[in-house]
C-alpha cells in the first residue's frame, strides 16, 4: 500500500536520522521532502510534483535516472553471484572486467584499482596506502598529508579530517593527527577580502605556492602527499585559476610529494574529460573516485593507484592490512560496467566537452547580469553563482547564508534542485541534460533570483 505523504513524513521524523541535517526541523515533519520516483533528469515528489535535478542527486546521477541497461545488468548479476568478497586473493568476473574498463580511461601509468563502497572509504584507503608506500620505501617519516581549507573529502574520521570544513572539525575533535590544511584557491573570496578585483593568474600562483611554503615548514621528509579536488565541489564549485594546477604539479614533483587528485566529483566525465586531472593536464599518483562510476545506481568507490606506487607495494613485506566487506561488490561492479558502457555508447564525455558544457557556460555566464549575482562561473557540468549585495565593491550580504537559503527554497518551489553553500548557489546537473533542459534550469534560476530579491527587500 502506498502511504500518503504526511504519514511518510511523520514516520520518517520518528525513526530516521538524516545525514547533514539539523533535527529540529523534524518537529515539523511536513517540511521533509519526500522523493518517490525519478526518470531522466527529473525527480518526482510523493505528490507527483516534477522537479528538475540540478544536482544529479548528490553530484552522482551523471547518466540520469532509470537507465534500463544498468537496472538489467544488476538484476542479471544478482541472479548469477549475489555476493562474494575479494579478500585474500579472491576475485570474480565483474571486478576483473570493471578494473580493466577503469584502467582504459584513467591517465597513462594508472592501471590499478582498489575498490571501496564510497568516496570517504576511498580517501581513508588513500591515507593508509600512501603511508604504507613510504614505509615500504624506507621513509616511514613521510606521513603527513597536506589538504586545503574548505575541501570536502568525506565524512569518515579520516575523510572529514582531510576535508577542510571547520564545522565538521568542530564536532568530535577533528582533524586526526598528521593532516594539515593550506588555503584554497578561491579567487572571488580573495576579491571580497580585498574589496576589489585582484589579478586572477597571480592569485592562482600564490595559492599554489602556499603548498611549497607548508612543505618547507613541515620538512619534505615528513610529508607523504598533497590531496585536492581538481575543482572544489561541496566547498562551492571553486574553479582554480589556470595558473594553479601546473604550479602544484611542479611543486609535488620537485619535493617528492605524492599528488592525490580527489576525483569523486570531477571523475567520469563531469568536466568534459574522463577525469578532472585530464582537464587540468596534471599527472596524479592516486585518484580516489566514487559517485559517477555507477551514476549513483549502487554504492561503489575506489582508489586508482599508479603503476609506480603499486610496484613498491607489491615488493613490500607482508600484506596491505586493509579492506571492506563490500570492496568490489559484484552487483555494484555490474552497475558500474553497464554505466561506463552507456557512457561510451553515448559518447557522453565528448558531448559534455563540445555540446552541453559550452551551452551551459554560455547561458550560465549571462546570470552575472543579474543584480544579485557577483560572479557566474562554470566548467563542464558544474556551475556556481556568488550572491552579492554590492557588486562593484565585492560586499556580501551580512546574512549571506540566509539569502542563499531563501534562493534555494525558491528554486525548490519552482521545481529545481540547486544547492546553497554559504553565499553561493551551485549546480551539477546530469551530464545527459539536453539544451532545452539546460534552458529550463536557467529559466528557473532567473525566476528564483527575482523572487529572492523580493523576499529580502
Ligand atoms: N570526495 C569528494 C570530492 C566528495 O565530493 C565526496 C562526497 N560529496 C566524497 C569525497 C565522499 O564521498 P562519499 O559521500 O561517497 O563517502
Amino acid at each position: 500500500m502506498k502511504l500518503d505523504t504526511l504519514t511518510l513524513q511523520k514516520k520518517d521524523a520518528k525513526h530516521h536520522i538524516h545525514p547533514f541535517s539539523d533535527y529540529k526541523y523534524q518537529a515539523k515533519p511536513s517540511l521533509t521532502r519526500m522523493i518517490s520516483r525519478a526518470e531522466g533528469v527529473y525527480i518526482y515528489d510523493n505528490d507527483g510534483n516534477k522537479i528538475i535535478d540540478g544536482m544529479s542527486g548528490l553530484w552522482c546521477v551523471n547518466m540520469g535516472y532509470g537507465n534500463q541497461s544498468v537496472v538489467n545488468a544488476v538484476a542479471e548479476q544478482m541472479q548469477e553471484l549475489t555476493y562474494y568478497n575479494t579478500f585474500f586473493g579472491t576475485s570474480h568476473p565483474p571486478v576483473v572486467k570493471l578494473s580493466e574498463m577503469i584502467a582504459e580511461v584513467t591517465p597513462e601509468g594508472m592501471n590499478q584499482v582498489f575498490f571501496t563502497g564510497s568516496g570517504s572509504e576511498a580517501n581513508d584507503t588513500m591515507i593508509r596506502l600512501v603511508r604504507h608506500y613510504w614505509s615500504a620505501k624506507g621513509q616511514p617519516s613521510k606521513s603527513i598529508v597536506i589538504s586545503r581549507k574548505n575541501a570536502y573529502h568525506g565524512s569518515t574520521m579520516a575523510g572529514a579530517s582531510l576535508g577542510g570544513m571547520s564545522a565538521m572539525h568542530a564536532q568530535g575533535g577533528l582533524p586526526i593527527p598528521g593532516i594539515v590544511h593550506i588555503d584554497q584557491p578561491y579567487h572571488y573570496e580573495a576579491c571580497v577580502e580585498a574589496g576589489e578585483a585582484i589579478d586572477r593568474a597571480e592569485f592562482g600562483r600564490q595559492a599554489a605556492q602556499a603548498l611549497e611554503v607548508k612543505i618547507d615548514e613541515l620538512g619534505e621528509d615528513n610529508v607523504a602527499a598533497f590531496i585536492a579536488e581538481p575543482i572544489q565541489g561541496a566547498g562551492g564549485v571553486i574553479i582554480p585559476p589556470e595558473t594553479y594546477w601546473p604550479e602544484v604539479d611542479r611543486i609535488c614533483r620537485e619535493r617528492n610529494i605524492l599528488l592525490v587528485a580527489d576525483e569523486v566529483i570531477c571523475g567520469f566525465g563531469r568536466t568534459g574529460e574522463w577525469f578532472g586531472s585530464d582537464y587540468f593536464n596534471i599527472k596524479p599518483d592516486l585518484m580516489p573516485f566514487a559517485k559517477g562510476v555507477t551514476s549513483g545506481y549502487l554504492p561503489l568507490g575506489g582508489l586508482v593507484v599508479s603503476d609506480e606506487i603499486m610496484a613498491v607495494i607489491r615488493d613490500a613485506a607482508g600484506e596491505f592490512e586493509h579492506g571492506f566487506t563490500y570492496s568490489a561488490h559484484p552487483s555494484c561492479a555490474a552497475a558500474a560496467i553497464a554505466n561506463i558502457e552507456l557512457m561510451h555508447q553515448s559518447d557522453i564525455v565528448n558531448k559534455v566537452k563540445n555540446v552541453a558544457g559550452p551551452y551551459l557556460a554560455e547561458k550560465w555566464h549571462s546570470l552575472s547580469e543579474h543584480p544579485l549575482v557577483g560572479e557566474a562561473r562554470s566548467l563542464g557540468m558544474l556551475g556556481a553563482i556568488e550572491l552579492i549585495k554590492d557588486k562593484e565593491n565585492f560586499v556580501r550580504h551580512k546574512n549571506a547564508g540566509e539569502v542563499a537559503g531563501i534562493c534555494r527554497d525558491h528554486c525548490f518551489n519552482n521545481g529545481l534542485v540547486m544547492r546553497a553553500v554559504g553565499s553561493k548557489m551551485i549546480i551539477a546537473p546530469p551530464l545527459v541534460c539536453t539544451n532545452s533542459e539546460i534552458d529550463e534550469i536557467l529559466e528557473k534560476v532567473w525566476k528564483s533570483l527575482e523572487m529572492t530579491v523580493s523576499s529580502i527587500k
